[in-house]
């Protein structure tokens, strides 16, 4: 094997006797490797090379196992988003044009995919000839590309369709989902599947053996050309497809119709002109809001995902890593949060006073951990797996030598107190304590602790399976290192940590409570439930305040009323309806019925409308009726929130607006494609939101402008940057 100098410092040139190259890529600096400048330039460079001196066969491959090419490079990409759509689009087009060169150079190329190959990454893979794969479960084919608003831009939505028919292509691409080495040969996105160790030499041999039959020559001519499609069967395609795409995006996302489009136009064409209708999808796609919303949301959590959480580097390398944690607790959040630690590989210590609660927990617990997405159950060997590394104890003796406890009791104040000081009695000297309260603020939980430094919170959100945000709450004791530990574990849980401080509500709670409260204001002037939940819904909620209401539990939704009325009773007075239903032993779906009625009890209960009852209970607290089109619906409900957050950024609880749209879209599901809160109310335009408020500020404090709303609105600035 001799080495081909080239200077090249993301590939390397590997030459055999037998004439064929590797283009080994290992690009630098980065986690996996991605489709940097630097990298799509030393590959433009090799090309040159070998035009040079034709091999008999390319085998492009990745020196990092478990990290084919993971896509574009998508810090580049946000830059070139802030640089303005042309410099997207021109990037766009040198990629296509680099990949179309791969694809009809004078001999055979084969890619080998060992883990992650997305995006750019699959794009570059489909510009060979062949595709070999590994069995490993690391690796994973897709096209994210439609979660940022845009479509595969390399010749993805022109290659996929000719390789694996118009339908599994716009499914693949409009979904963005991955699939692994098996799936991807069965539906002939990739010609081999194998195991790792084996994976080039069968590459070589297969790339051999295609050459000499000449069935690579007919497949670079069959890419070439149209697609046969008979015109029923493309009916038919595209009406299943775009009212699948509806029913998966209600109409929010321009992306997914757009691929539908180009795939089938591209598809009814030869190739050169598939490229041509790609190329300007894709910049029509890049000049539009949701791509820039989607970009800029890529980005805040790239920040957050670099982010120690603390201003001192020192300070975060030299912070524990959690190695052995408990939760005390077994009841709704800790279950979600001994899960999610299983399901991440940590060994876990679980303790509960109630035995018969512990008893209930592990199952559930082992099943959430080994739940299998694509097959809808648990896997009992991975089940298995994970019962080995649960210990379930009635005392907190059990946590002697744990390293972090996150402490999930009942959310009582005086409870809580008890059990840290005497968790703190157990545990040795380091080890981390953080609170998963909702409510209570940790300067107060804090004042029994003997060594606050090491206290913190540490919030998850209902469902934990579902909510990625977790808030670490600092206390005014709180030190550095512990917040920097527990941002690092919530980082390894797969979760979004955002470092907040401590006040009530902390930040989500806090922004949350005004939108549940204005639907219940709009309930006593008479406006039906299903009207309030359909608007919040089709601005983009997963779920209306009202259901929202229901599914927390209204119980829990009134303590938390408390705490924020007594800190914020100016504007956010606590609702005699809540505590009324909660009278009545309507606390929500746990109960089968809260605002609405259920079938069933627990998470899963499915509503079955309206009751009556709870009607009969508000008719008690009515307000006069108020004009209530759709749109002042949407006011009523999202401006107060938007009022809040800016509030909470006068206040410094979180470092910026990033960090309160980031927090808003994984803990509340904001919609993403509106770019978070703030975003949001930048789309409407300061001035605008002012003139919103108008004919509403009679309804109270929570509807007056803020200082910073005034001044955004006279400057024109826009709230985020
Ligand atoms: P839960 O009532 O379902 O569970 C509480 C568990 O704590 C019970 O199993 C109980 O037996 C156990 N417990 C009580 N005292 C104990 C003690 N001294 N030692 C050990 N275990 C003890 O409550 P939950 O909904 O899981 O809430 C737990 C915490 O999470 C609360 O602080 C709550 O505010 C917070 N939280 C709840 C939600 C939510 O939506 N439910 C969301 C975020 C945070």
């Amino acid at each position: 094997m001799t080495v081909i100098p080239g200077g090249l410092r993301t590939l390397a040139i590997e030459r055999a006797a037998d004439g064929f190259v590797r283009l080994v890529f290992q690009v630098p600096d980065h986690r996996h490797n991605v489709l940097s400048r630097e990298a799509l330039e030393d590959l433009a460079a090799a090309l040159d090379l070998l035009d040079g001196d034709p091999p008999t066969g390319v085998v492009i491959v990745s020196a990092r196992p478990g990290s084919f090419f993971a896509g574009a490079d998508l810090q580049r990409l946000a830059a070139l988003r802030d640089a303005g759509q042309p410099a997207l689009v021109d990037a766009c087009d040198r990629g296509r044009r680099l990949f179309d060169r791969l694809s009809t150079s004078a001999y055979a190329t084969v890619a080998v995919i060992d883990g992650v190959c997305l995006g750019g990454g699959l794009e570059l893979a489909l510009a060979c000839d062949l595709r070999v794969a590994t069995d490993e479960p690391h690796t994973a084919l897709g096209c994210p590309e439609v979660k940022l608003g845009l479509l595969p831009g390399w010749g993805g939505t022109v290659r996929l369709p000719r390789l694996i028919g118009p339908g599994p292509a716009v499914e693949m691409t409009a979904s963005g989902e991955t699939c692994d080495g098996s799936a991807a040969e069965r539906m002939g996105l990739v010609d081999a599947c194998v195991p790792a160790g084996v994976a080039v030499e069968s590459a070589i041999r297969l790339l051999a053996i295609r050459r000499r039959d000449g069935s690579i020559e007919r497949r670079r001519s069959r890419m070439a050309e149209a697609v046969t499609l008979d015109p029923v069967e493309r009916e038919f395609l595209e009406s299943t497809a775009a009212a699948a795409i509806l029913g998966r995006t209600g109409g929010h996302y321009p992306a997914p119709p757009a691929i539908l489009q180009t795939i089938l136009a591209g598809s009814a064409v030869d190739a050169r002109a598939a490229a041509r209708i790609e190329s300007a999808a894709f910049a029509r796609l890049a000049a539009t809001p949701v791509a820039g919303n989607l970009l800029r949301v890529f980005a805040i959590g790239d920040r957050n995902r670099r982010d120690p959480g603390v201003a001192d580097p020192l300070v975060a390398a030299a912070a524990p890593v959690i190695a052995n944690p408990a939760v005390v607790g077994a009841g709704i959040m800790g279950s979600g949060i001994a899960a999610r630690h299983l399901r991440s590989g940590f060994p876990l210590v679980l303790v509960d006073i109630d035995e018969q609660a512990l008893t209930a927990a592990v199952p559930c617990i082992l099943d959430e951990a080994a739940w299998d997405r694509r097959s809808g159950s648990a896997d009992p060997t991975a089940a298995l797996g994970h019962a080995t590394r649960l210990r379930s104890a009635a005392t907190l003796a059990s946590c002697a030598g744990v390293d972090l406890v996150i402490e999930s009791v009942t959310e009582r104040p005086d409870v809580k107190q008890q059990v840290l000081a005497d968790i703190e009695r157990v545990v040795g000297p380091d080890t981390v304590i953080a609170t998963n309260t909702s409510t209570n603020p940790i300067g107060r939980l804090a004042a029994g602790l003997e060594a606050p430094a090491r206290f913190c919170g540490m919030h998850f959100f209902n469902p934990v399976r579902w909510m990625m945000l977790v808030e670490v709450v600092r206390g005014p004791a709180t030190s550095d290192r512990t917040v920097a530990a527990v941002v690092a574990h919530a980082k390894r849980l797969g979760k979004v940590p955002v470092v907040v401080s401590d006040s009530p509500g902390f930040l989500v709670n806090r922004i949350l409570m005004p939108y549940l409260h204005e639907a219940g204001e709009l309930l006593r002037e008479g406006v039906p439930a299903e009207r309030i939940d359909r608007a919040a819904r089709a601005f983009g909620m997963p779920l209306g305040p009202i259901e929202l209401y229901d599914m927390v539990g209204l119980d829990t939704a009134f303590y938390a009323g408390l705490v924020l009325s007594a800190a914020f009773g100016d504007r956010i007075e606590a609702s005699p309806v809540i505590p009324a239903l909660v009278k009545a032993g309507r606390l929500g779906r746990k109960t089968g019925a809260g605002f609405y009625r259920y079938a069933g009890t627990g998470p899963h209960a499915r509503p079955a409308g309206f009751d009556d009852r709870a009607g009969e209970v508000i008719a008690r607290y009515a307000h006069p009726p108020r004009d209530t089109s759709d749109r002042v619906l949407v006011d009523r409900l999202f401006l107060p929130m938007l009022l809040e957050a800016l509030r909470v950024i006068d206040e410094g609880l979180v470092r910026d607006v990033g960090d309160v749209d980031l927090a808003v879209i994984h803990a509340l599901g904001f919609p993403a494609f509106r770019g978070g809160l703030l975003a949001w109310g930048d789309s409407l335009g300061a001035a605008e939101v002012v003139r919103r408020l108008e004919p509403l500020v009679d309804l109270g404090l929570r509807m007056q402008p803020t200082p910073r709303l005034l001044d955004h609105a006279s400057s024109g600035r826009p709230f985020t940057p």
